[in-house]
This record gives structure tokens, sequence and C-alpha cells, in this order.
């Protein structure tokens, strides 16, 4: 079984192309930001925290995501591979992750492999500041790359209701842009020392960085 990591910077298109790999191959898409966003819908202490840190670009505790993270490996089927798609994002989680595959029996004989998108800042913030969903049927669309057909129209449904990320506003994209640099980056040299580092340009068109990618499965 295989244990792909996407990583890169916000905005690179991770989600997006784990979706497709998804829906395609029948791999297993685990997200820890839909998860978190998940548990920030419901109402709790800890939902409320949750809300205060990604609206700020922070990362989330370590100790909570792995929590989050493994409840999510042990309830998934994970037969046809799986998918990470931000996590780890840290060094400590990078080398949690290797404890849990080995700690569990479904997971032992896991092959994990690294794939990096590779999209500048300028890029980044221009497509994460413009983006938004449908807030019925959840499709995505961009301002400038991806309006809807009819003005306020969902293209989908038909829904006139939309809505953008709390975290999508150039000043928490910033700083989710340091907190990658300072957090994330080193785990890219971990893997490279494993030599299980694969790097993609995600400036290309999302159907040739999904060409690519699968080429690396
Ligand atoms: P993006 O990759 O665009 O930043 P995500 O949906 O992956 O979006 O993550 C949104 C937020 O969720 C992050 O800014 C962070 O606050 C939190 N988060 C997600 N994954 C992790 C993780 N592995 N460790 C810590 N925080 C995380």
């Amino acid at each position: 079984m295989k244990v792909i990591i996407l990583l890169g910077p916000p905005g690179c298109g991770k989600g997006t192309q784990a979706e497709k790999l998804e829906r395609q191959l029948g791999y297993k898409k685990l997200s820890t930001g839909d998860m978190l966003r998940n548990i920030v819908k419901q109402d709790s202490p800890l939902s409320i925290k949750i809300q205060e840190v990604m609206d700020a670009g922070d990362l989330i505790d370590d100790e909570l995501i792995i929590k989050v993270i493994e409840k999510s490996f042990l309830e998934s089927d994970c037969q046809q591979g799986v998918i990470l798609d931000g996590f780890p994002r840290t060094l400590i989680q990078a080398k949690h992750l290797e404890k849990m595959l080995l700690k569990n029996s479904k997971l032992q004989n896991a092959k994990l492999d690294v794939i990096s998108i590779k999209v500048n800042d300028i890029s980044l913030i221009k497509r994460i500041t413009g983006r938004f969903f449908c807030s019925k049927c959840l499709s995505g669309y961009h301002d400038e790359y991806k309006p809807t057909i009819k003005d306020g129209i969902c293209d989908q449904c038909g829904s006139k209701s939309f809505s953008r990320r709390n975290d999508d506003n150039e000043e928490t994209v910033k700083r989710r842009l340091e907190n990658y640099y300072n957090d994330s980056v080193p785990i890219i040299e971990y893997y490279k020392e494993q030599k299980i580092f694969n790097q993609i340009d995600g400036e290309q068109t999302m159907e040739k960085v999904y060409t690519e990618l699968t080429s690396y499965l």
C-alpha cells in the first residue's frame, strides 16, 4: 500500500490534486485542513480555539493534529492507498507519521512517497485571495481565473450564495507562507535524505501537474 505525502505551500494545489487522485484512482484523501474545519463547525471550546489559530494563519499544536490524523487513519478504508494533504507540516509530525505506520498492523507495509508542488509566492497570494466557493454545493471558483459563467450564480447548482475561507485574506496568507517556510520546508530536507522526495512545477496547468504526479506513483 502506498502513502503519498503531498507537500507544498498553501494554495499550491495539493487539495485539488488529492481530490482528483481520490476520484480517479480510489486513493483515500486525508486532509488535516478539512478535518479541522469540520471540528470547527461543532460548537465546543476546542473548536473556538482551533478557529482562532487557523484564522491567524498559525499551526495547530502537533499533539492535537497527531491525534486527529491517527483517528482518521484508523477509521478510513486505506486499502488502495492514502494521500496525505496538509500532513505532516512539521518535522515532529513527519517523525510521528513513521511511528504511526509501524505501530498500525494495517499500515506496516506502507511505502511512503513524497511529492512537493512548487509555486512562487506571488502566484500563491493571487490564487488564494481570489478563491471562493458555492455555499451550497461547494464548487470552487476564482475571481479572475475561474469566475462563474453567470455573475453571482453557481454554474453547478444555481445557488446565489458564496463563501470564502476566513484565512484566505492577504494578511493571513502571508502568515501561512511564513509558517510554511519556517516549519514545513525543513521536512523537505528530511525526505531528501531518505531519497523519497520528488518535486513538481506547480505553475503548470492542473492537468499537467496531475499527469506528472501520477507518473511518480
Ligand atoms: P493550506 O494548505 O491552504 O494552508 P489547509 O486547509 O491545509 O490549507 O490548512 C488550513 C489550516 O489548518 C492551516 O493554516 C493550519 O492552521 C491548520 N492545519 C492544517 N494541517 C495542519 C497540520 N498538519 N499541523 C498544524 N496545523 C494544521
